[in-house]
């Protein structure tokens, strides 16, 4: 008998475990229903490059995992890093120095000289890195406020979530939040009288917003708010969390562009896949509190050895990645093919290198879209902020195949959702 969605329920080792009804009894009812929807009643159980195995046999091409499988899965390096560390040493006891985090500074450091980006701090979330920095920028300045970007996405721990925009994410605990401060990021004259006002700490700035919906901020921009920082006395943080360690193209676009900064955060790809990691990468200045007294801020699991071996490995295969700008030339010429060929559907397609937005004319098609998608056999990730968004976040190391491939898949799944959501007799 092959396995078959009805099979799913049947659980991979034959104990009867749905991970599914687990989910909904003890998790969250709302996101077993979400997962239920995405896998058709399956479920994920193993992964490898591109593709990712589902309990009844089906395979997706993962263009998803918000944002973390730039290497795609199982990486070689990545899991031969990992499995030596974890093989020798695979926690540290916090009270010696180990190999890997230091290693890992070093490295994280060395894309930004000579420059002043010479202090790292290791976190396991992007929230991590994002609370780390805004608690610096406080403490290093003495200034309580923050002033970030509409539409911004920066996490969701409290501090984080004062620099978040959507007020989907804010409601209930608005009133808890640090101080901050949103404005339109093209607003220049808006930020420069705002920064007049002496109180504020930092800026932070995705220079590609990604939950946001996709949005690459113009680099002349993000060069105004990196000037206006440092001439105000502000920190400038560039949140690279996303679209860093080259999903946009560059190890940091805000440092490419050439903005004065005080500090990079990257995440999501840093753990090539395989293990939980983000970084503060920061100057002297902003470091200064946690310079002069170091358990100031800690975190148990902080520059793990195990995260920071991940760390390493994914760099080393993303410096040595063959063909890297070609094939995001590739994933740029197959949107824009794909917007030209269905109008009715496709308002635009936005972004840069492996870091896309869909922008459909309207949520119930982005909708559609998101049904049809897996169905299709390819995996995406909603812009939850804006939800006529979806977003594409393919792996780097794709091939003409595999690209194909999800040309073919895309295609299948605008064509069903056209036919799906367009209002009545529209297409008789
Ligand atoms: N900053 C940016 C730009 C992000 O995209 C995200 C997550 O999507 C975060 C911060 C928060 O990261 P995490 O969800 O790992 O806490």
């Amino acid at each position: 008998m092959t396995a078959g969605p009805g099979l799913a329920a049947a659980g991979q080792d034959g104990s009867g475990f749905d991970p599914l009804i687990a989910e909904r009894r003890y998790l969250s009812p709302g996101l077993a229903l979400a997962h239920r929807f995405a896998g058709g009643g399956a479920w994920e159980v193993s992964s490898a490059g591109a593709w990712v195995t589902l309990s009844d046999g089906r395979r997706l091409l993962d263009f998803g995992s918000y944002g973390v499988c730039l290497l795609g899965h199982r990486h070689p390096a990545v899991v031969a890093a990992v499995s030596e560390q974890l093989h020798r040493l695979p926690a540290s006891t916090r009270s010696l120095a180990s190999e890997p985090a230091p290693r890992l500074a070093e490295r994280l450091t060395g894309y930004f000289a000579p420059g002043p980006l010479r202090r790292c701090w290791f976190g396991l979330n992007g929230a991590d890195a994002v609370e780390l920095a805004l608690k610096l920028a406080r403490a290093s300045t003495g200034r309580p406020r923050v002033i970030a970007a509409t539409g911004a996405f920066h996490g969701k721990t409290l501090g984080a979530l004062s620099v978040t925009w959507h007020p989907r994410y804010r409601g209930l605990v608005e009133d808890y939040l640090p101080p901050a401060t949103h404005v339109d990021p093209g607003d220049l004259a808006r930020l420069e009288r705002e920064l007049s006002a002496g109180d504020v700490a930092a800026l932070i700035l995705e220079p590609v917003q990604g939950e946001g919906g996709v949005v690459p901020v113009p680099p002349d921009v993000v060069i105004a708010w990196g000037e206006l920082a440092a001439r105000h006395g502000a920190h400038f943080i560039a949140d690279e969390i996303q679209a860093g360690l080259y999903r946009a193209g560059a190890m940091s676009l805000a440092h490419e562009f050439g903005a004065p900064l005080s500090a990079v955060l990257l995440g999501k790809a840093l753990g090539g896949g395989v293990a939980p990691i983000s970084a503060v990468i920061g100057t002297e200045e902003l470091f200064a509190p946690l310079l002069r007294d170091p358990f100031w801020h800690s975190m148990t699991f902080g520059g793990h050895p195990l995260s920071a071996a991940a760390a390493l490995g994914a760099l080393d295969a993303l410096d040595a990645l063959p063909g890297r700008e070609a094939r995001a030339a590739a994933v740029a010429g197959l949107l824009a093919e794909l917007a030209a060929e269905h109008p009715g559907m496709i308002k635009e397609v936005r972004g840069r290198g492996f870091m896309w937005g869909i922008e459909l004319r309207s949520a119930r098609q982005a909708g559609s879209l998101l049904a049809e998608l897996p169905l299709a056999g390819l995996v995406v990730s909603p812009c939850l902020g804006q939800p006529e968004v979806i977003r594409l976040l393919p792996p780097a190391i794709l091939s003409d195949d595999e690209l194909g491939t999800a040309r073919a898949r895309l295609r299948a799944a605008l064509q069903a959702a056209y036919t799906e959501s367009a209002p009545e007799g529209a297409l008789v």
